[in-house]
């Protein structure tokens, strides 16, 4: 072997040793030897020899052994290009045989020596040769006759003696695992964590350091600096006496010592001060040098530390986000790259309570993870025991076919909320994530018996109302019983990321926010304002739902003006609020987009009660009721349809806006409302009610005497305002595209029954991801694009936004950045992750790709 061949070399400092062709755990191994940390003789073959020997091509395996020497003792570890990418179990005490056995007798005594050979034959033999494992079963254990079995039963089973040459087990070894490599479930399974088709193996051979001995202190662990849990500081590991690889780490944990010293039982640092003292500053100096929390695996042999391997330690989200804050604020790594450091996606797990993901999960069902978090409680199937349940204080989940206004109160009341019907969008789903309350939709797998109030699993079980079931919401799982949960954790570090965040966000971020309390979240994350307030959503609440239903019910005019002129103080009460939590942040109200369906009775009760609220006969109601049901609600009378058609609502709004604003300017900085027309497709609509709301304005100003701007804009959401945005925008200040109603009408896929069979779609590979969760960049995306064009062509100070659900998921955010777009806004609390998103955007052209994984 030639000392710097870059197909197989010795690991020197020098060494021509890659992580693109030796792969990460060969790179490391390099990285620790340049710090002169003791790491015994290791040699790496790279990607390409490993390929070569799963095709048969054995190197020079003498060659390879000669700088082990004469009788070598060695270890083989997969090094795939991501450590997270997985690879074969490594082989420890390849070149024991019976002169090794002999040798190491007197050297570790014979209890140990036969003890390891006995195992290596096993290993060998189930690993290397892919013997049954039921060939060892009725074997001893431990002693000479579990070795004398092993050997015999070898023997037996491929009619050849147990190999004796080092030589012949290494080149069995390399090869089992360069072709373990190929095979169909190690490729599906990193695949699955984004290795690419063609990931390459590289392997290592490393002298093996024996945590066996006679003399001195002898054993094996692993150390780190941090929790893996917490990301604080805290000496973590275990060590075990007489033990190899990751011996002490083993479930029962018999016989462990904690490292640093500790209450619960002996440690490290008091069996051997000395040699706990060179391991925490070896990890110090990794940290410090390789510039990421290691954790190292160890032995110590008759007192002497020996470093074989360091792996990037495992976190939770919220470690690693406590871990990159405290490597930049040690001076460690700089700020962007620790804002690189961290998912955004992982942040949800931080903002929300989550399953503990260590604990075991009785899935009895599965939904779309519509509004991340987790939550247990007992079962409940109506909104009026929802709220019972609150009265007494008792958590509860509802349980819902799909839910509409009449189970706004029981959502409040709920902890968690799952639904047979719906997707990511619907009702439920937008309403969960503003009240940042866990929600699984369309879930599968679970039977929704409304009317004996039980849900029933596919294997039979029953989950009556008063059960007690868990919702993880942050994937979708509906779990029995009570799981474990961890707390959410906005904490200091959280803290710091975000506001470094911030300073590197190019893009605005502002949320879509409904109530006060939505626009107090959306404070709390520092939203630059508020990009959607859909103030039908104002209604949901029962005592002014029936106000509305008034509203809609009206048939003459007098009515309807009844019954806005009582809307009216609600409205403005309500804006006068947000405007004041915004505090002169820019805040976009959105005119009335009620689809009917949503505001009408769904059953027979809630006509009566609705009939008893009206003072009408049930009669009236129902037939009322049946006039107003469209087949197809969401393509029916609403958005600006019922702004044309019943302008006098919009009126309404555009007074309480006015008003509002002027209300909340005299004490804060003034406010300048943004005003959107929903579902707008033609240029006439924009024209009619651009025309009377500058009449209310104007009727404001002179009714008080005092003046105010405001700006009107139009959101899009229909494929023909994308298309004739040229015409649209010179009566608009600002277009926001409304791509959940776009993604819907683009795709001809409704919003409210694509649950049923999109997992079934993306599974098959139809789609390659839900596109009411990521933007579809190529259809949604090129009708943006040409609003986006056509809009700022006519009017090149057009202010341009999204405000559907992909507002907060990165990959969209990413398209509306390259497309030049000023703002994206999503839910409050998803404002957090948007906004690292887009610090990541901006900062990762400069920073090298993905080093730090692989140190
Ligand atoms: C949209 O359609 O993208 C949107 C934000 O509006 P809504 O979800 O209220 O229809
Ligand atoms: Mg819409």
């Amino acid at each position: 072997m030639q000392q710097d061949d870059p197909i197989i070399t010795l690991v020197t400092e020098t060494a021509p040793i890659k992580t693109e062709t030796h792969g990460g755990r060969a790179k490391c191994l390099q990285r620790l030897v340049r710090l002169s940390l003791p790491v015994p003789l290791t040699v790496a073959l790279s990607f390409r020899a490993v390929h070569d020997i799963a095709e048969g091509r054995m190197p020079d395996i003498r060659a390879l052994l000669k700088p082990f020497g004469a009788h070598p003792l060695l270890c083989v570890r997969p090094s795939s290009e991501d450590p997270d990418w997985g690879g074969p179990s490594a082989v420890l005490n390849i070149g024991m045989n019976d002169a090794m056995h002999a040798a190491l007798s007197e050297r570790i005594g014979i209890e140990a020596a036969t003890r390891l050979y006995g195992r290596f034959v096993r290993t060998y033999a189930i690993h290397v040769e892919r013997l049954d494992p039921d060939v060892f079963d009725d074997l001893p254990m431990s002693g000479p006759a579990a070795l004398e079995g092993a050997l015999a039963a070898y023997q037996d089973e491929t009619d050849e003696p147990f190999p004796q040459d080092a030589a012949v087990q290494l080149a069995a070894v390399l090869k089992s695992m360069a072709r373990a490599w190929r095979g169909t479930t190690a490729r599906l399974l990193r695949q699955a964590k984004g290795a690419p088709a063609d990931a390459g193996l590289g392997l290592v051979v490393q002298e093996m350091a024996l945590g066996l001995g006679k003399g001195g202190v002898c054993g094996s662990g692993v150390i780190q600096l941090v929790s893996s849990g917490t990301g604080r500081l805290r000496i973590t590991g275990r060590y075990m006496n007489q033990s190899q690889g990751r011996e002490a780490l083993q479930d029962s944990g018999e016989g462990a010592l904690y490292l640093a010293r500790d209450a619960r039982g002996p440690s490290l640092q008091d069996l051997a001060p000395e040699a706990f003292e060179q391991l925490v500053e070896y990890c110090g100096l990794m940290r410090f040098r390789l510039r990421e929390e290691m954790q190292a695996e160890f032995t110590i042999e008759n007192g002497q530390v020996h470093v074989l391997d360091a792996l990037r330690a495992q976190r939770s989200s919220r470690a690693a986000v406590r871990i990159a804050v405290a490597l930049a604020e040690d001076g460690v790594i700089p700020r962007d790259e620790a804002l690189c450091r961290v998912d955004p996606r992982a942040l949800n797990e931080m903002l929300h309570r989550q399953v503990d993901p260590m604990a075991p999960r009785d899935v009895i069902g599965k939904g779309i993870a519509a509004s991340p978090g987790a939550a247990s409680g007992k079962l409940v199937f109506s909104a009026l025991a929802a709220q019972a349940c609150h009265a007494r204080d008792e958590p509860c989940i509802l349980a819902r076919r799909e839910t509409g206004p009449e189970d706004i109160r029981g959502m409040h009341a709920a902890v968690a909320v799952i639904t047979e019907r719906g997707g990511i969008t619907s009702h439920a789903a937008v309403i969960g994530r503003g009240l940042g309350l866990p929600c699984a939709v369309g879930v599968t797998g679970l039977i929704f018996d409304m009317k004996e109030q039980l849900l029933r699993t596919r294997d039979g079980r029953v989950f009556r109302a008063g059960d007690i079931v868990t919702v993880d919401g942050t994937n979708g799982d509906i779990l029995a019983g009570e799981a474990p949960l961890h707390e959410a954790a906005q904490d200091d570090a959280f803290q710091a990321m975000m506001t470094w965040a911030e300073e590197y966000c190019d893009i605005g971020i502002r949320a879509n926010a409904d109530t006060p309390a939505d626009a107090e979240v959306a404070r709390r994350f520092n939203a630059q304002g508020i990009g959607l307030c859909r103030t039908e959503h104002m209604f949901f609440d029962p005592g002014r739902l029936t106000v509305m239903r008034e509203m809609i019910f009206a048939r003459e005019g007098a009515d309807r003006a009844a019954a806005l002129e009582r809307l009216l103080p609600m409205q403005r009460a309500d804006f006068i609020k947000l405007f004041n939590i915004m505090q002169g942040r820019p805040v976009c109200i959105r005119l009335f987009d009620p689809p009917l369906h949503e505001f009408l009775p769904a059953d027979r009760a809630g006509m009566r009660e609705l009939a008893e609220a009206l003072s009408m006969p049930l009669s009236d109601v129902t037939r009322r009721v049946e006039a107003l049901s469209e087949y197809n609600p969401m393509l029916g009378m609403r958005g600006v349809r019922l702004g044309i058609t019943m302008p006098e609502i919009y009126d309404m709004q555009a007074r309480a806006i006015f008003e509002a604003t002027l209300e909340a300017s005299r004490n804060g900085a003034p406010v300048v409302p943004e005003i959107m027309i929903p579902l707008v497709s033609a240029k006439r609509e924009v024209e009619m009610v651009k025309k009377r709301i500058d009449a209310v304005a104007a009727a404001v100003k002179m009714e008080t005497g005092r003046d105010f701007t405001y700006r009107l804009g139009v959101m899009v959401e229909t494929p023909r305002a994308a298309l004739r945005a040229g015409e649209i925008a010179p009566h608009a200040a600002f277009l926001s595209f409304g791509t959940n109603d776009l993604t819907q009408m683009t795709y001809g896929l409704s919003r409210d029954d694509a649950g049923k069979f999109m997992s079934e779609y993306v599974k098959q590979g139809v789609y390659r991801e839900d596109p009411f969760h990521t933007l579809d960049t190529e259809g949604v995306g090129e009708l943006l694009m040409i609003g986006a064009e056509r809009g700022r062509a006519a009017r090149p100070d057009l202010t341009l936004s999204i405000c559907g659900e992909h507002g907060g998921n990165a990959e969209s955010i990413a398209f509306c950045r390259d497309v030049g777009f000023d703002y994206v806004s999503c839910s409050p609390f998803r404002v957090p992750v948007a906004r690292l998103a887009a610090a990541q955007l901006r900062i990762r052209p400069t920073l090298p790709p993905r080093a730090l994984k692989t140190s």
